[in-house]
């Protein structure tokens, strides 16, 4: 069974969706916008998450994408951009395919990732170990 992009990116209806492509990467509108042009850069070949992509996919779908939102960016007319990464239904992964969020930004468009300023409490060093034994 596909997931909903594979699905999306399979059907012939949606070919003239794709803003974007190449060999191993696709750019399309979400369907689910935060703003007007809220694009998603994906990798053509399923993956799950991000760590999953093959190396040099990975690093591909990295290096363009500010590229890419930059681009789409300017093409609204917006006053600059994101570029998110939901790897994880906890990190808000809501379909189960990789996938870098290039959302233009304007400015009192309304929308916020509300970061959190709560004290940074891990040990250091407990942390670098365990970091460090994991890379
Ligand atoms: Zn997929």
């Amino acid at each position: 069974m596909l997931c909903q992009i594979c699905e999306y990116l399979d059907d012939p209806k949606n070919q003239g969706l794709r803003l974007w492509e190449n060999d191993n990467l696709v750019l399309f509108l979400h369907l689910a916008a935060i703003n007007p042009g809220h694009c998603l850069l994906v990798p053509k070949k399923h993956a799950v998450s991000i760590n999953s992509i093959p190396n040099n996919v990975q690093a591909e779908l990295l290096s363009l994408a500010p590229q890419l939102a930059q681009a789409v960016s300017r093409a609204v007319d917006a006053d600059g951009y994101n570029i998110y990464i939901a790897n994880g239904p906890v990190a808000g992964q809501s379909i189960e395919h990789a996938a870098v969020h290039l959302i233009p930004r304007h400015i009192d468009d309304g929308f916020s990732f509300a970061l959190r300023n709560n004290e940074n409490t891990i040990d250091i060093e407990d942390f670098k170990e365990k970091l460090l034994k994991r890379l």
